[in-house]
């Protein structure tokens, strides 16, 4: 029989690279906690609806990236291409949003249909964070604040630059689209195919199209600072006054739009070069319209969400992984004969009540002492435990350095979890 394999894009990740991503998601969760940010789980499927009416009907994730089905029910369901729309869904379900602020955090496995590249995944992973009830710019900061720590702390920061803008209210945008229309449509034969099917379904869009020429064509288009209306540029020059203040240098990019419909005033995000084309490793800003477009009462909000599979390939680039993270193991024990692998079990299950976060490996299938010896080697273990016939007899363990110039030591029973202790 042929065996199966995994579907294309969707990817597993493996013991050897586990220990990269649970680095990651720790330094992350860290500083999340750091800032009061308390965790949310979503379902993974969500009613297709929820992402037509929360990510917008024009745009690349609902015109052609989302895993749609009809379960047996007849419900049309999706596996959910992003975050956002399902913690507000959730906040609105269980009312966490009425007159209260939220600070919230999510993570896990995103699904989109694109084409699989370095970065880019049909299932990949994000972490993200929501805020709502909050209209001033200060937590818009607060976000960008807490997404530059979390890069500091994985090394990132000389690699990454934050690009900032603001879309202003819905009016203000309203009023420029219709500007930009006008003013594209005198070029249209000229602009990129998928940039001409934009133009009256998502013509904001065009704005950071990837085409060259289109790009061109847009240095003399009209530009969005002469529509911006008063309040949006005062929330803006406030929160860039926040991030001047906090020593957060940032470029103001008028043409970042980013790909989703619920944004307005704030946009931001980090980006790298030194991963080649996929160089978004984290985006956000702010959507206070998306609360009541789900159905809610108008509710302030921004967020972020960050891609963990980029993140892992800038550490991996760059060397950034600490050596430490690929330790899983501390002490690998050894057992020669049926009477040690008996005490053996015991000591180890000792070590483990005594020692808290000591992390023992028992050999286990038997086998000569040098085959044994071989595979604490492998291990990655600082110490091998050893016990053998003699030990038994003697009531004692003895305690090698596996990666370290130090004698063999022999330890009575009785005080190897003080010993260990110790040691570690
Ligand atoms: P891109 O422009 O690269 O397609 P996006 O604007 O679609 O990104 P967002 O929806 O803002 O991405 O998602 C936030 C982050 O999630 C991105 O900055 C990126 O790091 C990550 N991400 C998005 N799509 C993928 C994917 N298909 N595979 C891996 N990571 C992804
Ligand atoms: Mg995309």
């Amino acid at each position: 029989m042929s065996t199966l394999q995994a579907i294309r894009g969707m990817n597993d990740i493996l013991p050897d690279a586990s220990p990269v991503w649970q680095y990651l998601e720790g330094q992350v969760k860290a500083v999340l906690d750091q800032y009061g940010y308390r965790e949310i789980r979503m379902p993974v499927v969500e009613p297709t609806a929820l992402f037509e009416r929360g990510v917008g009907e024009h745009t690349d994730i609902v015109e052609k990236e989302m895993y749609t089905f009809d379960d047996r029910g007849g419900d049309s369901l999706t596996l959910r291409p992003e975050g956002t729309a399902g913690c507000v869904r959730a906040a609105l379900q269980n009312g966490l949003l009425h007159n209260q602020v939220q600070r919230l955090w999510y993570q896990g496995p995103m699904f989109r249909y694109e084409r699989p590249q370095k970065g880019r995944y049909r299932q990949f992973y994000q972490i993200g964070a929501e805020t709502f009830g909050i209209a001033t710019p200060d937590v818009d900061a607060e976000l960008i604040l807490l997404t530059a720590r979390m890069l500091d702390n994985l090394g990132l920061t000389e690699h990454v630059t934050l690009n900032l803008n603001t879309l202003g209210s819905s009016e203000a945008r309203g009023r420029y689209r219709k500007a930009l229309v006008d003013y594209l449509e005198t070029v249209k034969d000229k602009l990129d195919a998928d940039s001409q099917n934009r133009l009256y379904s998502n013509p904001m869009r065009i704005l950071d199209s990837k085409s060259e020429s289109t790009q061109a064509l847009l240095d003399d288009a009209p530009t969005f600072d002469d529509y911006l209306d008063d309040e949006s540029r005062e929330h803006f020059e406030t929160l860039c006054r926040l991030l001047d203040k906090a020593g957060i240098n940032y470029t103001i990019n008028p043409r970042l739009v980013r790909g989703l419909d619920y944004y307005s005033r704030t946009v931001f995000e980090w980006i790298t070069d030194s991963l080649g084309a996929q160089g978004t490793v984290c985006g956000g800003g702010r959507y206070d319209g998306l609360v009541p477009m789900l159905g809610g009462k108008p509710t302030p909000a921004a967020g972020f969400a960050l891609g963990i599979e980029r993140l892992i390939l800038m550490l991996e680039t760059l060397n950034k992984i600490p050596a430490s993270v690929f330790n899983t193991v501390d002490a690998y024990v050894i057992m020669a004969g049926s009477a040690a692998e008996e005490a053996g079990m015991a000591l180890a299950e000792q070590l483990r009540s005594d020692v808290p976060g000591l992390r023992v490996q028992s050999h286990c299938g038997g086998g000569s002492f040098k085959s044994q010896m071989k595979k604490a080697d492998k291990s990655g273990a600082r110490i091998a435990l050893i016990l053998g016939e003699q030990e038994v007899q003697d009531r004692t363990v003895g305690i090698k350095f596996l990666r370290e110039e130090k004698e063999q030591q022999s330890i009575g029973w009785d005080e190897l979890s003080k010993a260990i202790q110790e040691l570690i």
